[in-house]
Parts: structure tokens; C-alpha cells; sequence
């Protein structure tokens, strides 16, 4: 580590622009830089083959909301009374209406998704209508629209160093101006100059259980279902270097998923899917033993509308799947649909189809009585067994009186038990370095930290409410404009 504002005694590497994250948001910023004249570096902190960050494996879905005018209204009225900032939000709506254009431009072939009712997640928002989905190719899902990305990237001469995370932005002492990266690879400093700027596009803080416990609301711990590299490094090299913070405690999520030691993400649950159905009897609780939701409830992403307002979706950690043998006997419990999530994708558990695999692991424990299995679970019997005789008796009469679920209304009668503990789990943080409408990386004072911007889920735009594929949507947006704004720049010698 350098001291403040000491230069390195040497450079190993430079190019004009040097983006930092090889998602969605530095393919399109390196792109667009390249396509303006400058030479571009990637670093890249996952290996071949696991790049591409939360896009990779994302539902490959992004926005082209339009009209303009209609697109402000909806994305003001997502934020709420968190307001942002009326350059970002134009600088964002005159690029978010061109996704289509600049993909068919760069040899894609988008195609918009088949609107089912719940495409728009706010129709009751103003603007609602400027939603529009798109995708890459015929298919959506199945890393498709990153493929078109990483394929770009390829065609040109973009050299992307892999396995090589940024660990700190090199810094001129008074001015604060960005020269370059410290970049870790195999374990030795490499100095990469940035002649023009240098561009942060290295996702959220998905992976950094600190982070989620100082920024996320109520969150004693929580998982992804995306990469594992994202670990907030780009906050902390925009903290040091002077940057203001924005949405930190805003996320796509949560949801409830099994998480394990032995894998870096988190698994979805087929029985927790709010669309999906298995026979057998279930409920979730809390660390009290009690129900604390309709466990079929739909969110959106994460958000849920109680006691006259929106906010995150309560989960009580530890939480339990509790769950009878019929449904233990009906079908894999995971939900491994390889369209999205970095398990299914890149890691690939190859659950076993009658669930016994994941017995013998440990992952799910059983119990021949209610009582049995919540002494396995340190949970309270008696209250465990309540909760179940309640759900029960509902269930017969066909109605939850307590949450008003009703979907899988089936009663836990067939033993033995079993039960699976539950994580919060989440898709991506939204917050990061706050930007201005030119990407600029600012600092509390609102001045831009010369020679520095960012794009994409690290500090990303949203502050609230979230409209689903406006990550994708953004990355593009912003990645096009921080890659236009710093190939502008002079260099700096
Ligand atoms: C399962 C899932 C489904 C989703 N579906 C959608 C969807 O359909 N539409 C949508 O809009 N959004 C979706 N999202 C959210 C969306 O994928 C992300 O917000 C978006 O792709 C983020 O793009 P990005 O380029 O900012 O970051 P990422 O795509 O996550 O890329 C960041 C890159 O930076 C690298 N990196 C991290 N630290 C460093 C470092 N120190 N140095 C160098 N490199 C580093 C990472 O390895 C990674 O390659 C989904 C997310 C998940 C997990």
C-alpha cells in the first residue's frame, strides 16, 4: 500500500482508460471508450471463466424506458422522498431510451420480453408505463445478454487481466486527480497508469458481511445469488480516495435461500418461489418459533408494502423451513433452473432428486416428532409445535388466518419432519461512490474527484423502490456515458 499521494517508483501497465470490473457496466463503458479513440485496460478480479460479475448471471433482462418524460416521472416516483440528484436523473433518461439503438449498433439483436402482468412491479407509480424489458437474442436468461457484451469486448482491442483485483486508486496529492490502479496479481503489485481516467464498474458489496451489517437495514448477516467477487472494494478504494457514499442501505432483496459453508452463494428454494408448487406440507419460522409471513408472498425485490408503506421484507435470522415427509418425497427442493444465479450457472450442485444427498449433509435435519426436530434446531418445542397445530388447522379449514397465505395450504401431517435452516439472501446492493450525471465520482462537496467515474451497481442510481432489469438498464446507460466522459479527458502527461 502506498502512502497518501505517494506515486508508485514505477508503472507496469497503462492505457488511457482503465475500468475496474469486467460486468455489464465495464463492458459498456470500456466499449464506448474504445469506440471514442482511447485505449483500454480491464482489470479484472475473478479468473477466466468467472468473470462478468452479477451480470453473467443475471435474468439477462434490461430497460429501454421510453418515453423520456414518462421514464422521469416513474423513476422519481420509484425514489420516493430519496430523492436523487435532477442531472443524474436526466443524464440517465436521455441514455436509458438509446440501450436498444447502441446494442444494434454493436451487433446485437434485442428483443423485448413478453410483458406477464408482473413485468412492471409499480403500475400504480406515475410513468409505469415506460417500462420496457428487453433481452438479448430469442432466449431470456442463460447469460445471453453478457455473452453479446463479452463477445464485443473481444472483437476489439481490449486486453482484460484476469485475477487481478484493484486494491487502490493512485491519487496526486492537492488535487486529489486519479493517475492510475494498484492492482494485486499473483500476489504482487502491478501499477496501472491511467492516462485519461480511470473507470470503477466492480459491483456491489454483495460478498462483505462488515458492510451489510453498518449499511443494510436490520441485517445481521445476508447472502447473493450472484458473484462471489463483489466485496464493496470498490467503496472502500472511493472512500479512501475522497468520495461521498449514496444508497447504501438500499438492495435487491431480501429473500429467504439455503446458504452452506461448502458453496459461495446461495440456493433458491423451490417451495419459497411465489409461482411454484410443491405437495407436501410447509411454513417458515423465525428464531421464536412463530410464522412471521406468507411465505408464498410476492415481492418486489424484496420490498414489501405493510402498514401503509414500502420496506424491505422482515427476516428473522435464523429462519427455518419446516416441512412433512410428503413434501420432502415430492421433488428436489432446490430450485436449480441453470436461466440465472451463480449456482445453477457457474458452480453447478448437482442436487439430488429425492433430497437424501442433502440429509446425509447436514443441509436439511429431521426429527420423527415436531418436538424432536426443534430440539435439533434450538428452537422452542412448545411453541413449535403450536405453530404447526395452528397452521394445521387452518390449513383443514382452508384458510391462514394468521398471514392470509394461499398457496401450498396443506397441512404437515406426514412424519417425520424436517427443517432447513433459511438466509437472507439478495440479488445486489444498489449503494456505492454517489455520481453526477457526467459519472464523475463526487465528493461530499459535490466536486468531482478529477479523473474519476463509476457505472453500474456500485452506486448505482436507485435509492428506494426498485423496477426490475433497471441494473442491467443502467449499466449500460452509465457505462456509455463514464465511457464517453473519461476517454474526453486529457492525460494527465
Ligand atoms: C440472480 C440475479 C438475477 C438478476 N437479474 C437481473 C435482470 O434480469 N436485470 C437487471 O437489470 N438486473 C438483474 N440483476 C442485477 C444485475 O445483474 C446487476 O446489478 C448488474 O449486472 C451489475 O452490473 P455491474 O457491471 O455493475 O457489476 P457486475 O456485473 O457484478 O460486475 C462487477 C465485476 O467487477 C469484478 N470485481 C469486483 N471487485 C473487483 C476489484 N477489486 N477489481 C477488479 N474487478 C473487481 C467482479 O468480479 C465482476 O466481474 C440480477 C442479479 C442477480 C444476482
Amino acid at each position: 500500500m502506498l502512502n497518501r499521494g505517494e506515486m508508485p517508483t514505477r508503472w507496469d501497465k497503462e492505457a488511457d482508460v482503465v475500468v475496474v470490473g469486467f460486468g455489464g457496466a465495464g463492458a459498456s463503458a470500456a466499449i464506448t471508450a474504445q469506440d471514442s479513440g482511447a485505449s483500454v485496460l480491464i482489470v479484472e478480479k475473478a479468473p477466466k471463466g468467472e468473470e462478468g460479475g452479477n451480470t453473467r448471471v443475471a435474468g439477462q433482462g434490461y430497460l429501454n424506458a421510453e418515453p423520456r418524460q414518462d421514464a422521469i416521472e416513474y423513476f422519481n416516483a420509484l425514489c420516493g422522498p430519496f430523492t436523487v440528484a435532477e442531472d443524474v436523473v436526466q443524464a440517465w433518461a436521455d441514455e436509458i431510451g438509446q440501450n436498444n439503438d447502441w446494442l444494434t449498433s454493436i451487433g446485437g439483436d434485442p428483443q423485448e420480453h413478453q410483458h406477464p402482468p408482473e413485468g412492471i412491479e409499480f403500475p400504480q407509480l406515475p410513468g409505469s408505463g415506460s417500462t420496457h424489458k428487453f433481452h438479448e437474442g430469442p432466449i431470456v436468461g442463460y447469460s445471453n445478454t453478457w455473452q453479446l457484451f463479452e463477445r464485443v469486448v473481444g472483437e476489439r482491442e481490449i486486453e482484460v487481466m484476469y485475477e487481478s483485483p484493484a486494491r487502490e486508486l493512485i491519487q496526486r496529492n492537492g488535487s486529489g486527480e486519479i493517475l492510475g490502479v494498484r492492482v494485486d496479481h499473483g500476489g504482487d503489485p502491478v501499477y496501472v497508469k491511467a492516462n485519461r481516467a480511470v473507470i470503477l464498474t466492480c459491483g456491489g458489496f454483495e460478498n462483505n458481511q462488515e458492510m451489510i451489517r453498518n449499511y443494510l437495514p436490520g441485517l445481521p448477516y445476508c447472502y447473493t445469488s450472484g458473484s462471489p467477487y463483489n466485496e464493496g472494494d470498490g467503496v472502500t478504494m472511493a472512500m479512501q480516495a475522497g468520495a461521498d457514499l449514496w444508497h447504501m442501505n438500499n438492495y435487491a432483496g431480501p429473500s429467504m435461500a439455503l446458504k452452506v459453508p461448502e458453496y459461495r452463494t446461495t440456493f433458491s428454494m423451490v417451495a419459497l418461489h411465489f409461482s411454484k408448487v410443491l405437495d407436501g406440507g410447509m411454513i417458515v419460522v423465525g428464531p421464536d418459533a412463530n410464522r412471521f409471513a406468507d411465505e408464498k408472498r410476492k415481492t418486489s425485490h424484496g420490498k414489501v408494502y405493510e402498514s401503509g408503506r414500502w420496506g424491505p421484507l422482515l427476516t428473522p435470522c435464523p429462519m427455518y423451513m419446516i416441512f412433512d415427509h410428503k413434501m420432502f418425497v415430492s421433488g428436489p427442493l432446490y430450485d436449480k433452473d441453470p436461466k440465472a444465479g451463480w449456482n445453477p450457472l457457474i458452480d453447478r450442485y448437482d442436487w439430488s432428486d429425492d433430497n437424501t444427498a442433502e440429509l446425509a449433509r447436514g443441509w436439511i435435519k429431521t426429527g420423527n416428532t415436531i418436538s424432536e426436530l426443534a430440539k435439533l434446531i434450538d428452537l422452542d418445542a412448545s411453541t413449535l409445535e403450536n405453530t404447526v397445530s395452528r397452521w394445521n388447522k387452518d390449513s383443514a379449514a382452508g384458510t391462514d388466518t394468521v398471514f392470509g397465505r394461499t398457496m401450498m395450504l396443506d397441512p404437515l401431517a406426514e412424519a417425520p419432519f424436517f427443517a432447513l435452516e433459511l438466509s437472507p439472501s439478495m440479488l445486489n446492493t444498489q449503494g456505492g461512490p454517489k455520481r453526477n450525471g457526467k459519472a464523475q465520482v463526487i465528493r461530499p462537496d459535490g466536486s468531482p474527484l478529477p479523473r474519476l467515474y463509476s457505472a453500474g451497481e456500485l452506486g448505482s442510481i436507485y435509492s428506494f423502490l426498485y423496477q426490475g432489469t433497471g441494473n442491467i438498464g443502467e449499466c449500460l446507460a452509465f457505462g456509455r456515458i463514464s465511457g464517453r466522459n473519461a476517454s474526453a479527458e486529457k492525460p494527465w502527461d
